[in-house]
């Protein structure tokens, strides 16, 4: 332990002494005076050591040494005990010396924030003229006009750009006092605990008001129900409403007088007026980046005559009285967007709404093309707003004139927004008014909801990697869910938004990377979060303890590939949604046949999929609309295309419905024939040998294709369960049983059953979806030089029956099959020879078939190998998107296995 080290050490244990004094010295001054006595002479102490050669000198007599560990390993506890009161948490004990000199630099990082807070409390409550410094900066619009656009709306794009090039303004200050810190009530970030709604008096009642719990299974409270919940089942849209309505434009915001609401004396004389009203606009401002469940800032109202804006922090306990108005049902509430308005004002003022109009609900009625307040402003009232505030730091007191001007433009024109859409409701609506029924309905049903806190459990952070789309092996997933723990651990202590914390995008990179150094940890982050600086090495530890796992094949099964898209979780509203966009559906592959004719006398598959490879690297549009012809018949690529686009006609699925029919009859009656030929034979000779069921592959028609679109069939026809396919299941089911010897007595003797009956009774055998399965396997090929990748029928006991099927396949297939094999086996060798060397990176980026464990690839979810196969190989290499595609393509996986 050097002498740099052992100077600072004296410090915290010197001013622990100094706590321990605190309780006998008379005050604060007699403490630090004493306290900085302590530390002088500590210092002084500590500089008397031996240092350098003197040392050297020293450290050869064993009783220096000894006194020397000794005193050195009772600093070093005292020192781990302060830590972990000022909740660093870690021992000193085992780490290196600059391991040592961080961590006490992030004890005294934690000591000195707590003063400054401490500090500005002080200051706030004593001094009141401290001004936040206001800090603006603008985020500029890219100029699309610069880029290579080639579009025709170039020119009016130009002209609109030189207004817009500002798309956000961020507008925050240095040194706003935390809010939190003066509410009356504690915010209460536990994660057990549900909200409780704090409504003590309920006007317009219709049922006397009751916070009533709602129990779970184990009888523990989960939630209250909404105060309001009667009075809003009773709410009906009031008959009036069907009339038009005579809108007049409101005057100018500089013309029409304003009430900042800051006491409350002013908010009772803001009520009186409200009370007046039989229409009032309302708008919420939230601020939930420096706190962990938000909290609400301003409140805006405007009648026709005044704006009103509410300062809700500082008339957080009192804004309550306002549900005189906003309960009224014989007074509309007209809001745009009121999902969370609705959310924050019931949270954090104890404010319900009855009789709501949402604006944005009834653009979205009246298929506008954008729904934002903005664009109905510019619609109705043919006003250009500034909506570059909406992300401002709503904390700033005194509040800038230009973000009242702002908050006021929200609601100021409103009611004007809500008469004139009414109309145009009235006007698209049935002589029910069924459209402007409708948004009362829906603004009624947002009325209802109720505000619950954000829970965390140890599954939590399994949604947030869904959502992400990465793929992690076991210790990138347990670091994830480490991390994620404790974000939320901090986020709720300190009272700070996960995003203050650790944004998303880091969190990801560092599960994803795993430094091994604690520096890698902060180079993930730019800029590096206060808090994550502050706890570097318990996130260093997290990662340590991750990486120290066992690597277990990556995680391929169920969740991690059924997270494409969760049900539910489409956003409708996001403009990158498009319902035509498959990729995203869980049941999309783009292995499967399609109905387009392929002429084989002309075309080899070899090259369709040479010319598909072509396509994918085409730098510009093959078919144009504008092109000339003859440009196009230039080129004898596009020209094979055109002409094949010309050649295929698109067919309506009913169409490819109608043009299936003959297939599928063929082969009942093919099935039918068989029956009876096997019937026959066993009529004539018992003991003949069994008729085996071939796979149908005709060996005329024998191209992949051919082989993809008879197994889809066949699939389709199982899952369909129609008599004649049944009975073909059956059959086959009857030749692979007979055959077999180590299949289960029961499903054997079940199996034996169906096959008794279905020759002789019309009803089709009842067959178990595991059963249906054995009949899903198709491509049956074997090679036994090949001891990584066999693809081989579904099910283990069908042995015997491969070993038929495999005869009936084409050299063809098998070639080819066997030429990816290598093709890919050589790939692979290649990364592997790569990735060889660093064995501490995690395989995520490349698949790699040696660490996959195939028995994960479940028989029977097809559907799920398929998304596993693609999404793993399309991963990240680009480069071998087209190649993968033709591999997915030529082979239906059924199931895919390592020999053992
Ligand atoms: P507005 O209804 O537009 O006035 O927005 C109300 C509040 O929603 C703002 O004070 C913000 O806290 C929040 N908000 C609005 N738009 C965004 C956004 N794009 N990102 C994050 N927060 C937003
Ligand atoms: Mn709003
Ligand atoms: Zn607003």
């Amino acid at each position: 332990m050097d002498n740099q080290n052992e100077t600072i050490t004296e410090e915290p244990a010197a001013k622990k002494a100094k706590l321990q004094e605190k309780a006998s010295s008379s005050g604060l001054e007699n403490l630090l005076k004493t306290g900085f006595q302590q530390v002088v002479k500590a210092v002084k102490l500590s500089n008397g050591i031996p240092s350098e050669e003197e040392r050297s000198y020293y450290s050869t007599y064993k009783s220096f040494n000894d006194n020397v560990s000794a005193q050195s390993d009772m600093v070093l506890n005292l020192m781990s005990h302060i830590l972990k009161y000022e909740s660093v948490g870690l021992s000193l004990q085992k780490r290196t010396d600059d391991e040592k000199f961080d961590l006490l630099q992030q004890c005294n990082d934690a000591a000195l924030e707590r003063v400054n807070s401490n500090l500005d409390i002080y200051a706030g409550a004593v001094q009141k003229d401290i001004h936040p410094i206001i800090i603006e900066s603008e985020v500029k619009k890219i100029d699309i006009t610069t880029k290579n656009a080639g579009s025709w709306n170039l020119k009016q794009a130009k002209e609109t750009t030189d207004k817009e090039t500002i798309a956000a303004r961020l507008i925050t200050a240095k040194n706003i006092a935390r809010p939190q810190i003066k509410f009356n009530i504690p915010i209460d970030n536990s994660n057990n605990t549900p909200f409780i709604p704090k409504l003590t008096y309920k006007p317009n009642s219709l049922k006397p008001l009751a916070i009533l719990p709602e129990y779970d299974e184990a009888g523990d409270v989960v939630s209250y129900l909404h105060p309001y919940e009667f009075e809003l089942e009773k709410f009906e849209m009031p008959e009036e409403e069907l009339q038009q309505k005579s809108p007049v434009k409101p005057a100018k915001v500089d013309v029409v007088e304003l009430m900042h609401v800051d006491t409350v004396e002013l908010l009772n004389k803001a009520l009186e007026e409200l009370r007046q009203h039989k229409m009032i606009a309302v708008d919420v401002e939230h601020h939930a980046y420096r706190s962990f469940l938000g909290f609400t800032c301003l409140v805006q109202m405007s009648t026709k005559d005044k704006d009103y804006i509410f300062d809700a922090l500082k008339l957080r306990d009192d804004m309550h009285i306002l549900n005189e108005v906003l309960t009224n049902p014989k007074i509309v509430k007209i809001f745009h967007g009121a999902d969370l308005d609705i959310i924050w004002l019931q949270r954090d003022l104890s404010l319900y709404v009855v009789n709501m109009f949402d604006t944005h609900h009834a653009a979205k009625l009246l298929n506008f093309s954008r729904l934002s307040l903005a664009y109905l402003l510019k619609h109705y009232c043919d006003i250009e707003v500034d909506k570059t505030f909406q992300l401002a730091d709503w904390r700033i007191r005194p509040l800038p004139d230009m973000l009242i001007n702002y908050a006021r433009q929200d609601t100021h024109y409103l009611i004007y927004v809500y008469e004139s859409i009414c109309n145009d409701l009235l006007d698209k609506s049935n002589q029910h008014g069924n459209l402007l029924r409708n948004v009362y309905q829906t603004s009624n049903e947002l009325c209802k909801r109720r505000y619950c806190k954000p829970l965390f459990n140890n599954d939590s952070h399994l949604e947030f990697y869904r959502k992400s789309k990465h793929i992690f092996d076991n210790r990138q997933m347990s670091a994830l869910s480490e991390i994620f723990a404790w974000r939320d651990a901090i986020a709720r202590k300190e009272d700070e938004s996960y995003n203050y914390v650790l944004p998303n995008h880091m969190l990801l990179r560092i599960s994803e990377t795993l430094p091994r150094e604690a520096q890698g940890i902060l180079a993930c982050c730019n800029p590096i979060p206060p808090l994550v600086r502050q706890n570097l090495y318990v996130l260093h530890d997290i990662i340590l303890k991750a990486r120290a796992k066992p690597l277990i094949k990556p995680t391929l099964v169920g969740d991690a590939f059924s997270r494409v898209a969760t049900k539910g979780s489409k956003d409708y509203d996001n403009i990158l949604y498009c319902p035509h966009d498959l990729t995203v559906v869980e049941d999309f592959r783009d292995d499967l046949p399609t109905m387009l004719k392929i002429d084989k006398n002309n075309v080899d598959v070899n090259e369709i999929d040479e010319i598909a490879e072509k396509i994918t690297y085409l730098q510009l549009p093959t078919v144009d609309v504008f092109e000339k012809m003859n440009a196009i018949y230039d080129d004898p690529l596009k020209k094979a295309i055109k002409e094949g686009c010309n050649k295929s006609k698109f067919k309506t699925p009913y169409e490819r419905y109608l043009a299936i029919l003959p297939q599928i009859e063929k082969e009942k009656l093919e099935e039918a024939e068989r029956i009876a030929h096997e019937n026959r034979s066993r009529q004539l000779c018992p003991s003949a040998p069994k008729v085996v069921v071939k796979e149908e592959i005709n060996t005329e028609n024998d191209d992949t294709l051919n082989v993809s679109i008879k197994e889809y069939l066949k699939r389709k026809r199982v899952e369909s369960d129609g008599p004649s396919t049944s009975s073909k299941v059956a059959k086959m089911q009857s030749t692979s049983t007979l055959d077999q010897k180590d299949k289960p007595s029961s499903s054997k003797a079940s199996l034996k059953k169906k096959n008794s009956t279905s020759h002789k009774t019309d009803k089709p055998p009842i067959i178990s979806k595991d059963e249906s399965r054995l009949n899903e396997s198709i491509v049956t090929i074997e090679d036994e030089s090949d001891t990584d990748v066999i693809v081989s029928t579904d099910v283990d006991t069908n042995k015997s029956n491969t070993n038929d099927n495999k005869n009936n396949f084409s050299s063809k297939v098998k070639n080819k099959f066997n030429n990816f094999k290598k093709k890919f086996k050589n790939k692979r060798k290649n990364k592997a020879q790569k990735s060889g060397q660093s064995s501490n990176v995690p395989v995520q980026n490349n698949f790699d078939y040696n660490n996959v464990d195939f028995k994960k690839f479940q028989g029977g979810s097809q559907r799920a190998n398929g998304i596993q196969m693609k999404q793993t190989i399309h991963g990240k290499s680009n480069s071998n998107k087209a190649k993968n595609k033709k591999f997915n393509k030529l082979f239906t996986f059924s199931n895919v296995k390592s020999k053992k």
